[in-house]
C-alpha cells in the first residue's frame, strides 16, 4: 500500500511516529526511517524490542523518585554514597544533569513537578510524603535544586518552611557565573543573583 505521501505506508508510519518526537522535523524523520530500512533487519528488531519494553522495565524508585528498574534505584542501593544528604530536583532527567558533574555524593529526591497554583499543582500532587518520611527519619541536609523560575523558587521557600521545625539544614543551590562566560553575555538576574549569593572568598579560596 501507498501512502499519500509517495512512501510505502509502513515506512510512512515510522516517519510519522518518529516526526513526532521532540526536535526531529519530517526531514530528520525521513531521513532516520530511511537509514533504518538502508540497514539490517536486525537493527530495527533491537529497536523495536528496546522500545516494547520501555515502559515495562523503567519505572521510579518508590523511595526518591529516580528512575529505577525495580525497587530501590541504584543511587539509594549504593552504600558508598552518603544518604545524610539529599539533593533536591524537579525531574528525574536533573539527576541525570548533576550526575554528569560527577561532584555530588549524595542521594536524590525527585519532586516530579512543582508547584504551580494555576496549573493546580499542590503538595499532595508530588512525591512529597517520601520526602516527609526521609526528613523525619533524621536527613542531616536537604540541598533545594529546583529551577530558577518562579514557580521553582516557590517550591524551594515551600520546602524551607515545611521543614523549617524538623531540624533538617536546608540549601539552596547557588546559581552563578558559568564557568568561563564573560559577565556581559549574563542576563542581569544571573548577575544580581551571583552577587547576593556571593561566597566569602577566602586567602586559602583565592590561592587553589
Ligand atoms: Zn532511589
Amino acid at each position: 500500500m501507498i501512502h499519500d505521501s509517495g512512501m510505502p505506508a509502513p515506512l510512512a508510519r515510522v516517519v510519522e511516529m518518529l516526526a513526532s518526537l521532540p526536535g526531529i522535523g519530517p526531514k530528520t524523520a525521513l531521513r532516520l526511517g530511511l537509514n533504518l530500512l538502508s540497514r539490517p533487519a536486525s537493527d530495527s528488531t533491537a529497536l523495536a524490542e528496546s522500545l516494547a519494553v520501555l515502559h515495562e522495565q523503567v519505572g521510579f524508585c518508590e523511595t526518591c523518585g529516580c528512575f529505577s528498574e525495580r525497587g530501590l534505584c541504584h543511587f539509594c542501593n549504593d552504600s558508598r554514597r552518603d544518604a545524610h544528604t539529599v539533593c533536591l530536583v524537579e525531574q528525574p532527567v536533573d539527576v541525570l544533569m548533576m550526575e554528569r558533574g560527577h561532584g555530588f555524593r549524595g542521594l536524590y529526591h525527585v519532586l516530579h513537578g512543582r508547584l504551580s497554583p494555576v496549573d493546580g499543582v499542590g503538595p499532595e500532587q508530588l512525591h512529597m510524603a517520601a520526602l516527609d518520611k526521609r526528613v523525619a527519619a533524621g536527613l542531616k541536609e536537604l540541598i533545594l535544586a529546583t529551577s530558577a523560575t518562579v514557580d521553582g523558587e516557590a517550591t524551594a521557600h515551600y520546602l524551607a518552611r515545611r521543614y523549617d521545625a524538623s531540624g533538617v539544614k536546608i540549601s539552596r543551590i547557588a546559581r552563578g557565573v558559568p564557568e568561563g562566560s564573560e559577565l556581559e553575555y549574563l542576563d542581569e538576574h544571573t548577575l544580581s543573583r551571583a552577587l547576593d549569593q556571593r561566597v566569602s572568598w577566602a586567602v586559602t579560596a583565592r590561592q587553589r
